[in-house]
């Protein structure tokens, strides 16, 4: 018989005690708030040009966007869409964007024009802050909707220049009040299931995931006012957004931006700007260690090496390890919707000790679970279940899809991640599989919805399901089991072609199987963990 007293929970805490968190106030004056400690100092390095904002510059200029929005028609809760590589732009626009009470939508300045409109469409972008050579993907759809746009370099005709939103303002600078369950930020995810969808992240809820990463007499010497942090990964995901641009301005670190990823240039750099922090994802240590340059420069002063975004290996842990010997590794766990998870706590004041392939121990202020997926039970250590996790870091919820958001966040307030992992008698968590659809590229997220959204639309295929492969430079790329409709010849290379038109180039579908039929569940959801043990045996 079904007991009638409520399930006892395992309920897994940090190491590190609880800190009050100030989250009840907008997200730059909490990153902001130590501004005179450090207002010379430098807060943006442009690694293309050399170039160095101080924070009081980054601090005036973020308040002129704001005010440059506004006169632009900007006003509190509009969605701006922030559609660029990385660059002093882009810091400068996602800050005014909080100055103004409006709301940064973040994408990929590489995505096709179909994945930009859906996003801006979806998300009710106004306006869209991008460089030049993106134009021609949003201008059509712009006009209809009546979008402004801004360009930070040479603007086309009919476009605005990032520089007149730098332009003083005298007195026009609106009056904003920001509540902190405000939505700030609105990046897109697929989340366990289904397509990608707008994450709303408040101020409350960022400045909660900065805080238990940075505050609180900082224990973790996680960052401090004289690091130099790598910033090469992509500012429009979470990763580099959260734990590097906002947790870096919270402490007064500087951040050296790179545009984009390249070996030698980014070598060149760390030596230069002598980089403390450096974040990565393994594509990008797969590389480096490869790469027989990483000997010919003077890496020393990197006290600190972090990767996250997707699994790393313990082999892949072990090379980079014996390259940069000096540094301390850790690994950190985390996703769009909660910001980060789990972080290494090897960088704390009094260092916990660490296992290879671990992903830390889970943030303060915070509560997790590992719960039996199909009992929804919950588990002691040792034990692998689904990863959820609670407290006021994690994300409003997903725009416009309260059913999504249901299926996310249970009535008890516990954010179901999609992750097996489990807890070690050192509390230590490591990820073992993936419960959600997921598939990630390089960190990127690939949605499999989307995908068969697009193959099932061709007149000769009948029906399709997306899964990942292991791919040794990518760690999963997408293949496509594809049923074909009867005496169709359609080819591998023609289902290919037409997908890469369409999406940005790690969506693109790497192999098509053709099959007789889709394995699915009575429901009619796609069975694909046996998919994926069909591809294990191919
Ligand atoms: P995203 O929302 O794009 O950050 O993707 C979040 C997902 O990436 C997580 O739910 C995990 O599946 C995966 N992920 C992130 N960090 C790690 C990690 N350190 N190890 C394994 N998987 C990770």
């Amino acid at each position: 018989m079904e007991s009638i007293l409520p399930r006892e929970e395992i309920i897994f805490r940090s190491k590190l005690p609880d800190i009050e968190i100030q989250n009840d106030r907008p997200l730059h004056t909490y990153c902001f708030e130590h501004l005179l400690d450090f207002a010379d100092r430098p807060c943006i390095i442009d690694g293309a040009t050399g170039e160095v904002h101080t924070y009081a510059d980054v601090h005036l200029a973020a308040s002129r966007v704001s005010a440059g929005l506004h006169r632009l028609g900007v006003g509190q809760g509009h969605v701006i869409m922030i559609l660029l590589r990385n660059s002093p732009e882009y810091v400068l626009a996602f800050l005014g964007v909080s100055f103004r009470g409006a709301v940064a939508t973040t994408a990929n300045p590489f995505y096709t024009a179909d994945e930009i409109h859906k996003q801006a469409a979806a998300s009710g972008a106004r306006l869209i802050i991008t460089e030049s050579a993106h134009v021609h993907k949003v201008r059509a759809f712009a006009a209809e909707r009546g979008i402004t746009i801004v360009c930070v370099d040479d603007p086309p005709e009919g476009c605005h220049h990032f520089s007149e939103l730098l332009q003083s303002y005298e007195g026009d600078l609106p009056d904003v009040e920001i509540h902190p369950d405000d939505v700030v930020a609105l990046p897109y995810s697929s989340g366990t299931t289904g397509l990608p969808k707008g994450v709303m992240l408040t101020h409350r809820g960022l400045i909660t995931s900065v805080a238990q990463q940075m505050d609180g007499d900082n224990p973790n010497l996680y960052y401090h006012k004289e690091d130099v942090i790598l910033c090469v990964l992509p500012l429009f995901h979470i990763y580099s957004l959260n734990s590097l641009l906002l947790c870096a301005l919270r402490v007064g670190a500087a951040l050296l931006i790179m545009r984009k990823f390249e070996v030698v240039a980014m070598l060149e750099l760390v030596q230069r700007f002598r980089v403390t922090i450096a974040p990565f994802v393994p594509p990008i240590v797969v590389e480096i260690t490869k790469s027989p340059l990483m000997d010919s420069y003077d890496l020393s002063s990197i006290r600190m090496l972090v990767s996250g975004a997707a699994p790393m290996g313990k082999d892949l842990e072990d090379k980079l390890r014996a390259k940069i010997p000096n540094a301390k590794f850790g690994q950190g766990y985390g996703m769009t919707e909660v910001g980060v998870l789990s972080m290494n706590l090897a960088f704390a004041k009094e260092p916990f000790k660490t296992k290879s392939g671990a992903c830390g121990t889970v943030v303060r202020n915070a509560e997790m679970k590992i719960v039996d997926p199909e009992t929804g039970a919950s588990l002691g250590r040792k034990q692998p279940g689904e990863i959820c996790i609670r407290g006021a870091q994690i994300m409003k919820g997903y725009l416009n899809d309260p059913e999504a958001t249901k299926n996310t966040i249970d009535k008890e307030g516990w954010l179901h991640s999609g992750d097996i992992g489990y807890v070690d008698d050192d509390d230590e968590i490591f990820i073992v599989d993936r419960l959600k659809e997921l598939i990630k590229y390089k960190g990127f997220q690939v949605a499999p919805a989307e995908l068969e959204a697009m193959l099932i639309t061709y007149p000769n295929i009948i029906d399709a399901a997306v899964v990942p492969m292991k791919d040794e430079l990518a760690g999963e790329v997408p293949v496509a089991f594809v049923v074909r409709k009867a005496g169709s010849e359609i080819t591998e290379d023609e289902i290919k072609q037409c997908i890469s038109k369409q999406v940005v180039y790690y969506k693109r579908i790497k192999k098509v199987f053709f099959t007789e039929a889709i394995p699915k569940a009575p429901t009619g959801k796609i069975l694909r963990k046996v998919l994926r043990a069909k591809l294990a045996a191919i």
